[in-house]
């Protein structure tokens, strides 16, 4: 993603993906705070592939198992392996940025 005040290339990296709360960050260049848009059409698509790649795992961890918490614990681990991943890819490749202030 690129600072929208100088337009530097700010790497979103997993210390910066966790430590930005509201998807708000400070960009190394300029100091300056800015805000990653999460759209409607990338929640969407972020709850597909959460359904997809962590809901179906789990499903099928179910009925392999019977157990509740090999469902639970199946479910995070592809959100933990899969869908975050893809959450911080699309933060840096695909949501639009906005100045804050
Ligand atoms: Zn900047």
């Amino acid at each position: 993603m690129n600072c929208p005040h100088c337009d530097e290339k700010v790497p979103l990296t997993w210390g910066r993906y966790f430590k930005a709360a509201f998807q708000h960050h400070l960009c190394p260049s300029c100091g300056k705070r800015f805000k990653v848009i999460v759209t409607a059409s990338s929640f969407v698509v972020l709850l597909v592939a959460t359904v997809i790649a962590a809901g179906m795992p789990a499903v099928v961890a179910f009925f392999l198992a019977h157990n509740f918490w090999y469902t639970i614990g199946a479910y995070v681990f592809f959100v933990v392996v899969l869908v975050l991943p893809f959450d911080r890819w699309l933060d840096s490749h695909v949501r639009p940025v906005k100045p804050v202030d």
